[in-house]
Formats: structure tokens, C-alpha cells, sequence
């Protein structure tokens, strides 16, 4: 490899699961375009690829890297695809590296990867390059992982012991006081802690502390206790985000197939209750049936993102209904971001996924949590117990009664309007984060110079 045209190479390789692709390319983005002469090339599977926009800048490029599916026949899901991911993804971080070098003519000084791939830290090492994670999900869910083997040997593994400790709070660890041990993520206490996605989790937060920076996608005082722990775990802390705001053109496709900003155009300020459960949640139907049921019975405005094929298993009648009177809209998709950020919108019904978090607090809206798995159920603790910008569902799961009690607080009580407050006093803190002297921004330029500096 010769002709250094570029000051350095930076290799990027997301999980290409969920959504936690298109915040890592945010941030590469970003990171492209204050660093010119350094050259980026994001390594991704060629599905994950498909489903990322693709920003034009001169110094940013995409490889595909295989996604270890290669020869399977016969139907998969996706917990199959991720362990057949994972078995070949060291092999595939090596070949995509070789082959950005090639395309780029300059060896790679650092790989960016997500944390999630832990095993980047032995492939860095081996080429003599730099590893920087980046924890796409939120503060919590990482001091959760941190702390695994010590949460295992105070509370215990398996049904048994999360019977016995699940309503306590992690007090032996302060950045988790305020959650239950049944807040965690499984792969902890329960689950499978055997499967190939919990061992990746077990074996990153091993690895982690041997990294050049770690990078989140939140912001400095959001959780200021995560802040101070992860400044003394880690040589660098980086919370740079919301990753979805340091670009001022963002990388999110603004279309909108369905005309929703039109239609919230013609609605008053906060009014509007908008739905999305993100991309992986299966509702169960009779859950389903519930909040349609429930959306219905509160005679609120909405917008509904859900699938084509879990639409076909709403109530019958239920959107010829909605479209006859006018009172929402369901279509498959949205631009979530350009929808948080309408006036008219005043609730957000969420599933608690971190991208949908971050969007929220970015605009303002108090959630309605209705977690199902992951890191989803910490995400909502800190919601409705910590942060205090939205309430999570005393049925836990939606029930018609309990979808119209809770759109009554949020969108006409009093509490309603202090939750409205808070997270409007969070998203202050979200802009002047993200103003030129931020801590986001500064963030930002002390990564670049991490990452780009040979
Ligand atoms: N999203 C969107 N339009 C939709 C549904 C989802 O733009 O109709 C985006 C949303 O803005 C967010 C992401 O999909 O960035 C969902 O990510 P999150 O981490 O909340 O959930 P996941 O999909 O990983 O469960």
C-alpha cells in the first residue's frame, strides 16, 4: 500500500441489527466532514447497507463485508442471523479492511467500531491500529454490562434469582441505584447467558476499558453519576450526541411518503399522540388490538407507524374508521424525526429503543413507555422514574383503559404538562450541547483527533 493521499484512514463497522447502523454513520459522517484529509470507509453488510442513506461527502466510502449467511438454505430469524454474523465476523472485519485499504491506498490507523464488536479490539491490535467503540444504546444499559460479574455474584444468575432480588435496586453499584435488578437487559441475570450474543456482551465489557476512546450517543448531565463513572473507567469519554443532530443536514431521508407533516399541520400545538414501536417489536395481537382499541376510545389525534403486515392484524374496520372520521393516520413508515419535531405532536407512544429516546428528548415530546426487551425496560425506568418525562403504562403491557388513562395525563393533566417541561428543560440542554463551544461538539473535535491522529 502506498500513495498516502489522505493524513490517515478510519475504518467504521456497525452491528447491522436494529437500528444501530444509522447512528454510527451520523456520527461518521460528521466526523468526515470536519476531518478532510483523513478518509472513512464504513464496512457493513450489504442488508444493513441497503437500508442507510447514502451521504455524498468526498472522504467518506462504504464496503460491504459479508454477513456470514453465505451457503445457509432454509429459513433463518434473526437471533439465527446474528450468531451466524458473529461466528464470522472477525474473518469479515479482516477481509473488509484489507479490501477498504485497497480501495482507499492507505492503511487503516483506526477501526470505529461498534461496541457491541468486541472482537475488533484483538483485530486492531494485531494490525498495530487504534479501537474506539461506540455504545450506540444509552448510559444505563453500559453500566448494566460493566457490571455483570458483579451483579452476578451479589443478586445471582437464572428465574430463581431474579425472583428473589427482582423488585430491589442495584444499590451496591451508584450509577444503578435507581433501577431493579428486573430493569436489566437479559443476558445479565436471566436468559441465555450462553448464546453468542450474550458472551459478545460479557466479553465487551471486559474489553472495553482497553480502548483508545469510548464514544456515546448521549449527552454530558443527562445522567451525570454514568458521566463520573465512565470518566474514571475509561482514558477518554466521549458522550458526543444526539448523534442525529451534528450534522446540519442530517442523514435521515426528510421524504414522506405518506403526507404526515401535512396532516399534523392542521392540528393545535401537543395534540397529536404519535406511535412507532420501533423496527424489531413484535406486538403480541391481543396487545395490539388494545392500543387501536385504546387510541380509538381516547378520541385523540394520531399518526401510527406500523408495518403493512401488522396492520393486516388490526381490529376489522379499525382504519376505515380512523381515515373516515379523520381522527389518524396508520402508514408504514414515517420520518420519526421530522414528526417529533412538529408542533402539533405532543406524546410519543415508544417502545423505549435508545435511537427513539434521544429523538424524543431532541424534541421535546414526553413518552408513553410501553418497553418489551433489551435494554428497552432501563431506557423506561429512566423515562418515567429518573428523568420523569413520561410514564410507563400500570398495567405494564397497553390495555384499552389503561392507553385512554394515560393519554389523559400526558396530553390534558397537570403532570402531563410537568413532564412536558422537563424534557423541553432536556432538550435546552440537547442544543446548547450541540452549540460551537457545547460539550457535544468539543466532544466531537477531541474524538476527531483521536480517531485521525496517526
Ligand atoms: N424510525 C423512523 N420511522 C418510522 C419508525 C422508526 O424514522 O416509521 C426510526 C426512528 O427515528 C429511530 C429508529 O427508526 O431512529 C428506531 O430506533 P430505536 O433505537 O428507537 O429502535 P429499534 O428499531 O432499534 O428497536
Amino acid at each position: 500500500i502506498s500513495i498516502p493521499a489522505y493524513q490517515s484512514h478510519v475504518a467504521v463497522t456497525p452491528f447491522p441489527f436494529g437500528t444501530h447502523a444509522p447512528p454510527l454513520l451520523s456520527l461518521t459522517t460528521a466526523l468526515a466532514s470536519l476531518a478532510p484529509s483523513s478518509h472513512f470507509s464504513f464496512l457493513c453488510t450489504n442488508s444493513s447497507l441497503a437500508s442507510l442513506p447514502s451521504p455524498s461527502i468526498a472522504n467518506l466510502s462504504f464496503v460491504p463485508i459479508s454477513d456470514g449467511l453465505t451457503g445457509v438454505t432454509g429459513p433463518t430469524n434473526i437471533v439465527v442471523e446474528i450468531g451466524l454474523f458473529l461466528k464470522s465476523s472477525e474473518k469479515s472485519l479482516i477481509e473488509g479492511l484489507k479490501a477498504a485499504e485497497l480501495a482507499a491506498g492507505c492503511k487503516v490507523s483506526c477501526v470505529m467500531s461498534d461496541a457491541f464488536l468486541a472482537m475488533a479490539c484483538n483485530v486492531t491490535r494485531e494490525i498495530g491500529a487504534k479501537w474506539v467503540p461506540v455504545w450506540t444504546g444509552g448510559p444505563q444499559a453500559l453500566s448494566a454490562h460493566l457490571h455483570t460479574d458483579l451483579i452476578r455474584e451479589i443478586v445471582g444468575v437464572g428465574d430463581e434469582a431474579m425472583k428473589a432480588y427482582g423488585d430491589k435496586s442495584i444499590d451496591f453499584v451508584p450509577c444503578l441505584s435507581h433501577y431493579r435488578a428486573s430493569d436489566l437487559q437479559e443476558g445479565i441475570i436471566v436468559g441465555d447467558l450462553q448464546s453468542p450474543f450474550s458472551t459478545m456482551l460479557h466479553q465487551m465489557a471486559h474489553r472495553l476499558p482497553n480502548s483508545a476512546a469510548i464514544v456515546l450517543n448521549t449527552f454530558q448531565g443527562l445522567d451525570s453519576t454514568a458521566d463520573s463513572f465512565f470518566t474514571q473507567k475509561f482514558t477518554n469519554y466521549f458522550p458526543a450526541g444526539p448523534f442525529h443532530l451534528l450534522n446540519s443536514t442530517g442523514t435521515e431521508p426528510l421524504t414522506d411518503p405518506y403526507d404526515c407533516l401535512p396532516w399534523l399541520d392542521q392540528h393545535e400545538p401537543s395534540t397529536v399522540v404519535y406511535i412507532s414501536l420501533g423496527t424489531v417489536v413484535a406486538i403480541p395481537p391481543s396487545e395490539l388490538a388494545s392500543l387501536a382499541n385504546g387510541l380509538a376510545t381516547s378520541g385523540a389525534s394520531f399518526i401510527w407507524s406500523l408495518n403493512e403486515k401488522t396492520q393486516s392484524l388490526l381490529p376489522p374496520g379499525f382504519i376505515d374508521k380512523i381515515n373516515k372520521t379523520g381522527q389518524g393516520k396508520v402508514v408504514p413508515w414515517v420520518p420519526q424525526i421530522s414528526v417529533l419535531g412538529h408542533t402539533a405532536v405532543g406524546v410519543f407512544v415508544s417502545h423505549c429503543g435508545w435511537n427513539s429516546v434521544m429523538e424524543s428528548i431532541a424534541a421535546g415530546v414526553p413518552i408513553l413507555c410501553r418497553p418489551f426487551f433489551g435494554d428497552q425496560l432501563v431506557n423506561a425506568r429512566a423515562i418515567s422514574h429518573i428523568w420523569k418525562f413520561g410514564i410507563a403504562l400500570d398495567e405494564v403491557i397497553f390495555t384499552e383503559q389503561g392507553v385512554v388513562r394515560a393519554l389523559e395525563v400526558l396530553l390534558k393533566g397537570e403532570e402531563g404538562r410537568e413532564m412536558r417541561d422537563k424534557v423541553r428543560q432536556l432538550k435546552d440542554m440537547v442544543n446548547i450541547a450541540l452549540t460551537q463551544q457545547g460539550s457535544s461538539r468539543d466532544n466531537l473535535k477531541r474524538l476527531m483527533n483521536i480517531v485521525c491522529g496517526c
